[in-house]
């Protein structure tokens, strides 16, 4: 654990055993939960383990926590209770937007738009659509990764049905224009999703202001539980139900509710929104600290994604000549944890497309870190993180081919 500690401090950390002295960059990938929020799960698991579809005590008591925490999410979207379906995860609320609503409305018409630089979440329902005869247009991005509303407004036809563009990138953060283009397809009266799993707590997310019909969460990017989300479903939408079985969810999915892991998103949401109030600016310093340091600090490194239009915490650079992957490894070992591109990408070892849709080059892509920060982190840490970075950076280039050691011939 020496490696923890810099030249001439110790860095106390808030993560709890056995990451104690670990510094955790990486929120955008998933988050810690907090303390209220397990309490919270726990209470549910060992007083509150009914089926909250039998007409018993046990059933009635989590069928009381299930619509309070229904409550509770409208609330922090701006939403009727009757809008909001619990689900497995960001990436099942994703599905069921694309392909509920394709199925709704096929008879309507047949053409989807959506961005360039999507979660697979949305890429891969929208490819798999496309082999079954709906016609896919994907909107480009700028040098930044935001998309021109004025594009969107040109793709549509008489045939389109959906349009699917996320708030918040995963890879860059930038944030999309979202209340522009749903103040548009409103008039028009087209379908709008927004995946907002990257946005969720970390700017306001109000489904009025946004002028969306649909918008994807998941619970552990907000200091919540893995393997729950929700959709948002505006009132009036037809959706086709993915889960068939019992009829929950209002018959749109179902599964016996996961009533701990339900509770406990809806307060890490209910939590989130309090923090975004309190914490949103302290998280911004730290991010234009260490933005500012890595570009003064070390030679052939590019900033990507929008300098402002961005969630507070992310960072994401690529630095010439090295791999993303090597750097992410050599941060680990000295106690930081960052991804190399997208969490839910880097195991397949390929380039980000989201990078390759700004323009940066194939080397470029690969050269890429992504920094996330989480309101837990402390400007200290950032200091022991650019304290260790130049030399790892160094380190990396010396050894590597592309790069012209000086003094080498
Ligand atoms: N959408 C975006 C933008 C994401 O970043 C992620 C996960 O990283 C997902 C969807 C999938 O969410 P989950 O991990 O809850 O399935």
């Amino acid at each position: 654990m020496v490696a923890f500690i810099s030249l001439n401090k110790t860095y106390k950390s808030e993560m709890k055993s056995p990451l104690k002295n670990y510094i955790y960059f990486d929120h955008s990938a998933t988050t810690p939960v907090l303390p209220e929020v397990v309490k919270e799960i726990n209470t549910c698991f060992t007083d509150f383990f009914g089926n909250a579809s039998e007409p018993h005590m046990p059933g009635i008591k989590a069928k009381e926590i299930l619509e309070r925490s229904r409550e509770s999410m409208a609330r922090t979207l701006g939403a009727s209770p009757e809008e909001i379906i619990f689900t497995g995860s960001g990436t099942e609320s994703d599905n069921l937007a694309i392909f509920g609503i394709a199925g709704a409305y096929r008879k309507k018409g047949n053409h989807i738009i959506t961005s360039a630089i999507e979660h697979p979440a949305i890429h891969l329902p929208l490819e798999k659509l496309s082999g079954s005869g709906f016609e896919v247009t994907y909107i480009p991005v700028d040098k930044y990764g935001i998309i021109d509303p004025e594009d969107v407004k040109k793709a549509v036809t008489d045939d389109t049905i959906l349009v699917s563009i996320m708030h918040a990138n995963n890879i860059l953060g930038t944030i999309q224009p979202i209340r522009e283009i749903g103040s548009f397809l409103q008039k028009k009266r087209i379908i709008f999703h927004t995946d907002a799993v990257q946005a969720f707590c970390k700017i306001k997310t109000s489904v009025n202001d946004l002028n969306v019909d649909l918008l994807s969460v998941s619970g552990h990017k907000i200091y919540g539980p893995k393997g729950v989300g929700a959709l948002y479903i505006r009132e009036g939408t037809k959706i086709m139900p993915q889960l068939l079985g019992g009829g929950h969810e209002n018959g749109i999915r179902s599964a016996t509710e996961n009533i701990p892991g339900i509770a406990g998103l809806a307060k890490a949401a209910e939590l989130g929104q309090k923090r975004l109030a309190e914490k949103s600016s302290k998280i911004v310093e730290i991010r234009d600290h260490i933005k500012n340091n890595v570009l003064k600090n070390i030679d052939d490194v590019r900033f990507n994604g929008h300098p402002t239009l961005r969630i507070p915490g992310n960072c994401n650079f690529s630095f010439k000549y090295i791999e993303g992957e090597a750097i992410v490894l050599r941060l680990d070992q000295a106690g930081i944890g960052v991804s190399s591109g997208s969490a839910c990408s880097s195991s397949s070892g390929k380039p980000s497309g989201t990078l390759a849709a700004l323009g940066l080059t194939e080397e470029e892509s690969q050269g890429s870190i992504r920094i996330t920060l989480g309101f837990e982190n402390t400007i200290e840490e950032a200091d022991y993180f650019l304290e260790v970075l130049p030399g790892i950076i160094a380190d990396l280039r010396k050894i590597s081919p592309l790069y012209k050691n000086p003094g080498i011939s």
